[in-house]
Parts: C-alpha cells; structure tokens; sequence
C-alpha cells in the first residue's frame, strides 16, 4: 500500500524546490502520496491563518510532512509556524545531519555527521523568562527532565543503529550546570548501556566546540540539549559549507516533519536559480525514516554525481550554470541510469 504525506510548498522559492524534489522521489518510485496542504503566506491569503486546522489535521492524519521553507510575517503579533509545530505535535528531536558535498566551499571533506538536538526543554521555555528588579535583571529557566533526556538520547542510538551509525556523543556541562546538565549526562550513561555494540561518549560543550573546528572526523551522532544543540547544529553545518546544503527533520511520536534548514529567500523566488539541495537532503531523510534507506542513500549518492560531473545543470549558488530544474533533471538523469 502506498504511504500518504503531507507537502507544504512553502513560501518563496519554496514551490520551485519543492517542484524538483517530488520529481526526484516520483524518479525513484518511492510509491508516496501526496496531499497537498496549505501554510505560510498561502494559507493566510486563504484561510486567514498561517496554519489552519485542516493542514494540522493532514499532518496527524498522516504523521509525515515535507516542508517547504514558511515565511513567517514580521511585526504583526504571528508567532513562528516552526514554533507552532513543534508544539503542536511536540516535536521533541531536531535531527540535522551535516554531510559534505563537492564542490562546496569548506574547509573539510567527507564530514558525515548528525547532530540530535532536543527541542522541548532545556533553556528554551517561554514560561522560563522573566524580567525583574525594574527590568534590570533578567532570568532564564533552564529545565531539563529524566522524560525529555531519556527520550531525545534513545532516539540518537536508535537512528545510530538503524543507519549504521558506530559512535553516539553526547554533549553537556555537567561540570558547571550540575542540576539539569548533570540529570542529562547522568539518563545518557544510562541510556548508553542499553546499546553495549555502539560506543558512548561524553563531551563538555566547550571542548566540543573546539574538537569539531579541530577534528570533526572522530564524530558520529551528537545528542545533546536544546541550547546547546541550537549552536552545535549551526557549527556543523559551517563545516560543510553553510546553511544551503542543511537539511533538519522534528520528529515527535506521532508526526515528524522533514524540511531545508534556510528560509524561503523571496530575493530570487521565481528566478528558477534556487538550490533544491537542502530540501531534496531533507527528503532523503524522509526516506531513511520511512524505511527506504537505499533510495535516500540514492538521492545522497546522486547529489554528489551531479556536483562533480554536471556543473552545466548545478545552481549558480554552487558554481554551476544551471537552474533548479536542470538540476532536478540531472538527477532524474542519474537516477535512471
Ligand atoms: P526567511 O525570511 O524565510 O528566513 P531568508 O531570505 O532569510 O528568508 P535564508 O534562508 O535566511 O532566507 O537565506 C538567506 C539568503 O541565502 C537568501 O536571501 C538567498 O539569497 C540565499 N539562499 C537561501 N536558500 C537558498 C537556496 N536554496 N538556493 C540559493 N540561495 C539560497
Ligand atoms: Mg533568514
């Protein structure tokens, strides 16, 4: 039976990459169906919201949703549809891998890592800020509990098992944050134990900081807490050549959501010279979650052949002289071979 998703197009260059990226899947017959709902910008023209009921609905009704870039209207009371997600269906793991392509300014190759970030707790409670003494003084909660940390470090192992992944790191700073740090480090060890065939390893954030500029190649999977991860993540993804290449998935028990790490740049909506790159990532992640690891690996695999042979169908963002449908098309091309 074929499986149904949802499909956001986004805003901004969102339709275009979304275009390419459902011929790449419909190339690999992945035998998906897809629904087609309403966020963002569309959805306010519609419906006069940027998220209607109906479009929440679909993605439970579904539980997997390709996204698109949303733009979400600055100044006019919204808050982020990316917020509103994640706490709808309580999105709890924020999983990016970061992978290094050719031809893409960096300063390493074959970087393949996936930081596993939790995105519920830890510094980011909106109930946690609070200004006093006459605004001279601000606090932040930091709350981190056995669920959540239990949780988001079971996941980590679970998709290094799944992937074949060896080692699983896990960031904090126990040292210093003893309470909700150290109940993190502390759920991790344990966790750890559970999966004796893959190896644990613990890292204070700063020596982290300073082992992935260093020597990113000696790290697998990194799990750590929301702040933490928020850096982490960025870092990563830096050391593969910036954002455009960044895929994310939130995934939480009964939907996750899969989508490119950039926003929907309206600078060049419409001029056909977006990269599918990070969307077309974001769907082969879809795919390993899915079960169908051979066709993300076929997407991954595919990517890095057109990088290196067809720089006449590449997007000028990566050097190339293409637009992002002789991008598509190349790996439709590749694909088919
Ligand atoms: P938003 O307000 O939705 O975040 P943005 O313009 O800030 O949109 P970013 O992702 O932050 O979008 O991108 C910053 C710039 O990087 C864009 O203005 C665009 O020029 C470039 N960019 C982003 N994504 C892509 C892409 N997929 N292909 C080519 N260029 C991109
Ligand atoms: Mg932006």
């Amino acid at each position: 039976m074929s499986q149904s998703i949802a499909v956001i197009k986004g805003d901004g260059i969102g339709p275009e990459i979304m275009d390419a990226t459902l011929r790449v899947l419909d190339a690999l017959e992945c035998d998906l169906n897809y629904e087609f709902i309403d966020a963002g910008l569309a959805a306010l023209e519609k419906h006069g919201t940027l998220i209607p009921q109906e479009s929440l609905d679909a993605i439970e009704k579904y539980s997997i949703a390709l996204k698109g870039p949303l733009t979400t209207p600055i100044g006019k009371g919204f808050s982020s549809i990316n917020v509103q997600l994640r706490r709808h269906f309580d999105l709890y793991a924020n999983v990016r891998p970061a992978i290094s392509f050719p031809g893409t300014r960096s300063r390493y190759e074959d970087i393949d890592m996936i930081t596993v970030r939790e995105n519920t707790e830890g510094a980011y409670l909106s109930d946690g800020q609070e200004m006093i003494d006459d605004g001279n003084t601000g606090i932040s909660v930091i709350k981190v509990t056995r669920h959540g940390s239990e949780r988001i470090v079971r996941y980590a192992f679970e998709l290094a098992k799944k992937n074949g992944r060896k080692k699983v790191t896990a960031v904090h700073k126990a040292n210093i944050i003893k309470t909700s740090s150290g109940l993190f480090l502390d759920v991790a060890r344990e966790v750890a134990k559970e999966y004796p065939e893959i190896e644990f390893q613990e890292m204070i954030v700063d020596n982290a900081c300073m082992q992935l500029v260093m020597n990113p190649h000696q790290f697998d999977v990194v799990v750590t807490t929301n702040l933490f991860g928020d850096i982490l993540s960025d870092l990563c993804a830096g050391l593969v050549g910036g954002l455009g290449l960044a895929p994310g998935a939130n995934i939480g028990e009964k939907a996750a959501i899969f989508e490119a790490v950039h926003g929907s740049a309206p600078d060049i909506a419409g001029q056909k010279i977006a990269n599918p790159c990070a969307l077309l990532l974001a769907a082969a992640q879809m795919l390993d979650h899915l079960g169908m690891n051979e066709k993300g690996d076929a997407i991954r695999h595919g990517i890095r052949a057109v990088l290196e042979t067809r720089r006449d169908m590449v997007t000028p963002d990566m050097g190339g002289t293409g637009t992002t449908d002789t991008f598509a098309q190349a790996l439709v091309e590749h694909i088919k071979q």
